[in-house]
């Protein structure tokens, strides 16, 4: 057993409605985060307790409705492009009864948040979509977060190609170099303090500084 699968045995069991998410996107074959990131981002939020935040990439609402479990008093707005993975996360989001603290947008995350007004503010951001969008998501929100806010997004390593570039098919070449630019963009940003976290796919947590 490596340490992973001996973190991985260490967690518990998850609920029984998480548990039909996970089954739904293992047959459906959906990218929903994996259990150590989800740990970890689940922390943070609970040691920020943020009062609003922002998810760029819904998907079945795997995250989303963790993140309201950590933290149910939070405002989440959610985005999602995908016509169907909204129907299946509308869904979702209903049956657990979340809707009255969830707003789920469809809509491509970079248009819906550059027509954001400038008073629309978060203090949790969570990236997870288009992988090769990421610099785009991260410049058109940082206004939007107040200070102290943070940003987590995921998958930054992306399967150890983004360290490894020469290794990534040709298909992976363009999320590769795009993930290298923002990995290198986040981290000399001097408005934030990030660290970048080898859990999983690789976490970005940056922290904003004014
Ligand atoms: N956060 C989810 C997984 C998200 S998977 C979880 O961990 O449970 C990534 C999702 O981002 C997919 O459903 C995909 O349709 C969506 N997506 C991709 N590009 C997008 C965009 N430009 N705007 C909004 N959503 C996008
Ligand atoms: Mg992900």
């Amino acid at each position: 057993m490596d340490s992973l699968q001996y973190i991985a045995s260490l967690i518990a069991k998850s609920p029984a409605w998480a548990q039909d998410l996970e089954k739904f996107a293992r047959e459906h074959r959906v990218p929903i985060i994996d259990q150590i990131s989800l740990q970890l981002l689940l922390q943070l939020v609970r040691l920020k307790r943020p009062e609003r935040i922002l998810e760029i990439g819904t998907a079945i609402a795997y995250s989303t409705l963790h993140m309201h479990e950590a933290v149910p008093d939070a405002y989440i707005t959610t985005i999602e492009k995908n016509e169907k993975m909204y129907a299946i996360a509308a869904k979702n989001i209903a049956r657990f009864k979340k809707s009255e603290r969830i707003e789920l947008i469809h809509g491509d995350a970079a248009e819906v948040i550059e027509r954001f007004p400038p008073e629309k503010t978060f203090d949790f951001v969570f990236i997870d979509a288009a992988k090769s969008q990421y610099l785009r998501y991260f410049q058109s929100i940082a206004p939007h977060v107040l200070k102290g806010g943070v940003i987590v997004a995921d998958n930054v390593l992306f399967k150890q190609f983004v360290a490894q570039p020469e290794e990534a098919p040709k298909r992976f070449k363009t999320i590769v170099k795009n993930l290298r630019m923002f990995n290198e963009y986040v981290m000399k940003n001097e408005d934030f303090h990030s660290s970048l976290a080898p859990v999983g796919d690789g976490l970005m947590i940056s922290i904003k500084r004014t």
